[in-house]
């Protein structure tokens, strides 16, 4: 069992952060959608693998709810600053499957910027998400008695489409 976790964590540090990604562009979450909590803002790389085979470091405000450890990244706007980065180096990936799945250490993202190391060493300064969720909502309004409320389907992605 001990190995099994091994060989699904990805960085070498300590798995940190809940993170959820909201699909509704109209919600920005000032409140926690777990706890109600007012949430903050924390500025991160985010660590996004794009298939087939691109690791991409995007340097990225989340909100952040303290009670939860929780990060919340935007879709659409995450979809924006990826189509963005791929306009430039490689448009035919726009539109892939993609999963956020950690963060990098601010200082080491930076000094990576100035002087690319290896992808071994960057491991040591990655630490995976401790959980992962996509945030769904249920409909406001009044239902009847035993039924659940429907979930609201989120809108489908306007940049991040194959061209
Ligand atoms: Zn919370």
């Amino acid at each position: 069992m001990g190995k099994d976790r091994m060989k699904k964590q990805f960085g070498s540090l300590p798995p940190k952060y809940n993170f959820s990604l909201n699909p509704y562009p109209e919600v920005r979450f000032s409140k926690c959608p777990d706890c109600q909590n007012k949430t903050g803002q924390r500025k991160l790389p985010l660590l996004i693998h794009v298939d087939p085979k691109n690791l991409i470091a995007l340097n990225y405000t989340n909100r952040y709810c303290h009670r939860c450890d929780m990060l919340i990244g935007h879709k659409d706007e995450i979809e924006h600053h990826l189509t963005d980065l791929f306009l430039k180096i490689n448009p035919k990936i726009i539109g892939n499957n993609y999963l956020v799945f950690g963060t990098v250490e601010k200082k080491a993202w930076r000094d990576n910027i100035d002087h690319p190391r290896p992808f071994d060493e960057m491991l040591q300064h990655i630490h995976d998400f401790k959980s992962y969720q996509n945030i769904r909502m249920t409909m406001a309004g009044w239902f009847p008695k035993g039924q659940i409320p429907p979930v609201v389907e989120p809108p489908p992605s306007t940049e991040w489409l194959k061209k």
